[in-house]
């Protein structure tokens, strides 16, 4: 009665930002989300686990399930590739399960092309904050050293627009806490409640209707 979809959810943000901290504290935290993992042609780190952190592929097998659209999505980072299986994420989603991904931007770009409806976040790095604060609190600040710096980060803040959230990781656990609090507030989105009422009643009148 209730065939409601799960949400998908994705963290991506700068590199370097702590995305692959934040997920962690999460997933120790939060118990029903369903972590989408990623195929990759790097190698496997000491202490990780194949089916875990990573599919690890080679680039012939990662190229393969390119071509046989197994992907959701995937980019070229650091001369490996990475992948989100597409298989995992629909199945879960159908399920009525939220899937969280955290992938880099190119790849939450193309996910977005096939999942309007998930819900982006970004993961903003504290440096451009303090930035941001300094010019603030100075008023005109022409520093050639600031300008310079607001140069490179203009290319990081122009990835802000295509997120619907952004979330400032000056400190993980206060992240953590603001990414469950949007994971709260989308299920209580107007729009997804009514949604789910109105089946209801559409079903119910459905049922109840004698010709
Ligand atoms: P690492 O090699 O440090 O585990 O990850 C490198 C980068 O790849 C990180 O920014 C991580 O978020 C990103 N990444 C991990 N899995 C995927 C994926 O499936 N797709 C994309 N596009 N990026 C990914």
């Amino acid at each position: 009665m209730f065939d409601e979809k799960g949400i998908l959810f994705i963290l991506s943000g700068p590199s370097g930002v702590g995305k692959g901290t934040v997920r962690q504290r999460l997933f120790e935290q939060e118990t029903h989300l369903k972590y989408s993992v990623s195929a990759t042609t790097r190698q496997k780190r000491p202490g990780e686990k194949e089916g875990v952190d990573y599919f690890y592929k080679t680039k012939e097998a990662f190229e393969k399930m390119i071509h046989e659209k197994k992907l959701l999505e995937y980019a070229k980072y650091v001369n490996n590739y990475y992948g989100t299986p597409r298989e995992y994420v629909e199945e879960q989603l159908e399920l009525g399960n939220d899937v969280f991904l955290e992938i880099e931007v190119q790849g939450a770009l193309q996910v977005k092309k096939s999942f309007p409806e998930g819900v982006f976040i970004f993961l903003f790095p504290p440096s451009l904050e303090e930035l941001k604060n300094r010019i603030v609190s100075r008023g005109t600040e022409s520093s050639e050293l600031v300008i310079n710096r607001l140069k490179e980060a203009k290319k990081e803040i122009d990835m802000m627009s295509e997120y619907d959230y952004v979330v400032v990781n000056d400190d993980v656990d206060l992240a953590v806490s603001k990414v469950k609090s949007i994971i709260v507030s989308e299920h209580c989105k107007r729009e997804r409640i009514e949604k789910q009422y109105k089946k209801i009643l559409e079903d119910d009148t459905d049922a109840r209707t004698i010709n």
